[in-house]
């Protein structure tokens, strides 16, 4: 069985909503995960967020302008009377969850139940749209087999006994289609996998039912050799293998989620990256094979800080990074780059949040800086290590550019460079010609 994932995007109308459907519908069994319909977590996300600071005026504008737009969904997308009046069932249901929301004390808790709300909505509303046309589909409750432990953890184990039982209760059918995103948590509350998460849902439904393929439809095809947002004439690979396609997610390819990657290789279940703007379009196939490129791609990750601890105690001391390391974890806080020397060691981060506590708790240690607005780059291949000359390539196309931080032998698939925010888009225009300019997209 195949599991297929679609984007907000994918199903963003009606129209592209009946897309999706003549796509999955040839016959063959498959698992559809689908997010919500684009926008709509975001607005659930500041719906929520006025509901957060008690101002429920503003909420209750945005549940109306809510309403207003999945009638005219429903109304565009249902066409018999029947499931039309199926479709406003739906949409009265969720409202009616929102609204006893608004008269109870608003916490993060709640908070994840509106946010729930998305793809409650797309997948029963595609379900409706499937059975109106004949199409045979069943809906498969993400919420009774998606689970995450204490630390937000997935739990595979869980999810595929709970997951068989669903699907041994649920009647058959060609099509079962289910909520990206959502699961519930250690404490059997409504939870998320967070933002993007329709795609870690999908891959780990593709591990826990041993999925021949677990396709990813979004709006590009697939992973490209640069970011096409930034870079002329870049190329979607044919092929990445898992730890490639990971770490161009992770250091800012948008088109996956980072963490995804993690049970498809895991459990050997390929990814294959469709667009269905293009379905035609071969996409990339994400698997043990890599793109047998010493150089497959760049990508790049903003919104990074640099923190530099300088101390003489460091020198010839051990247990010094353990320390610093320590003050990371106590405030949950992964880092991404490191780099040292005798004196002092560079890291990064992302996640700001406790960045100015995380400066204080450092300071014991010595002399601690940190800059702002700083972009990670970061360069993907295959067995980058083994091949020569490509550090002089690099290195030349970033000879004007000050470089906060280099990284290089991390692993075999990355090298990574850190530089201001408003350096980045020529650091990734001249990288693409002094990189690619050779290549003919052909022979990707
Ligand atoms: N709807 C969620 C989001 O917008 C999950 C997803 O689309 O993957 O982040
Ligand atoms: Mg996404």
């Amino acid at each position: 069985m195949q599991v297929l994932k679609f984007g907000g995007t994918s199903v963003g109308s009606p129209q592209r909503m009946r897309e999706v459907a003549a796509l999955i519908d040839n016959g063959e069994q498959k698992v559809v995960v689908l997010s919500a319909v684009s926008g709509t977590t975001n607005k659930l996300v500041a719906l929520a967020g006025c509901l957060l600071r008690g101002d429920r005026e503003e909420a209750q504008e945005r549940l109306d302008a809510l309403q207003s737009e999945y009638i005219s969904f429903i109304e565009e997308l249902l066409e018999d009377a029947d499931s039309r009046k199926q479709g406003l069932t739906v949409l009265n249901g969720v409202l009616a969850t929102l609204r006893d929301l608004f008269t109870q004390e608003f916490t993060p808790r709640e908070e994840k139940v509106v946010l729930a709300q998305g793809e409650l909505l797309s997948t029963q509303l595609f379900h409706l749209y499937l059975r109106s046309q004949d199409i045979s589909s069943e809906l498969l409750p993400a919420l009774d087999f998606m689970r995450i432990d204490q630390y937000n953890e997935p739990e595979l184990e869980l999810i595929q006994s709970l997951l068989h039982e669903t699907l041994e209760r649920t009647a058959p059918a060609d099509y079962f289609i289910t909520q990206g995103y959502i699961c519930l948590n250690a404490d059997s509350e409504i939870d998320n996998l967070q933002r993007g998460g329709s795609d870690y849902t999908a891959t780990l439904l593709g591990a826990a039912i041993q999925a021949e393929e677990v396709q990813i439809w979004t709006d590009i095809d697939g992973i490209h050799n640069n970011d096409p947002r930034v870079v002329d004439n870049t190329f979607p690979l044919r092929n990445a293998s898992y730890r490639e396609a990971a770490e161009l997610a992770y250091f800012g390819a948008k088109i996956l989620h980072p963490t995804c990657v993690i049970p498809a290789e895991q459990s050997g279940v390929p990814i294959r990256l469709k667009n269905t703007m293009a379905p035609d379009a071969p996409g990339t196939l994400i698997s043990q094979q890599s793109s047998r490129r010493a150089i497959a791609a760049i990508a790049a990750k903003d919104n990074i800080a640099a923190i530099k601890i300088r101390s003489g105690r460091m020198f010839n001391a051990y247990g010094f990074l353990r320390r610093v390391f320590e003050v990371f974890e106590q405030f949950r806080t992964p880092i991404d780059m490191i780099t040292t020397s005798e004196v002092a060691v560079s890291l990064t981060i992302d996640n700001l949040t406790y960045l100015e506590a995380i400066i204080g708790a450092l300071e014991p240690f010595g002399e601690v800086e940190y800059q702002l607005d700083q972009t990670i780059v970061c360069i993907v291949g295959d067995r980058l290590h083994e091949q020569t000359g490509y550090t002089k390539k690099i290195f030349a196309a970033v000879e004007d550019v000050p470089l906060r931080m280099v990284s290089y032998g991390g692993s075999n698939n990355n090298i990574s460079l850190l530089v201001h925010r408003s350096d980045k888009e020529r650091v990734l225009q001249q990288l693409q010609a002094h990189l690619f300019s050779a290549v003919p997209a052909n022979t990707i």
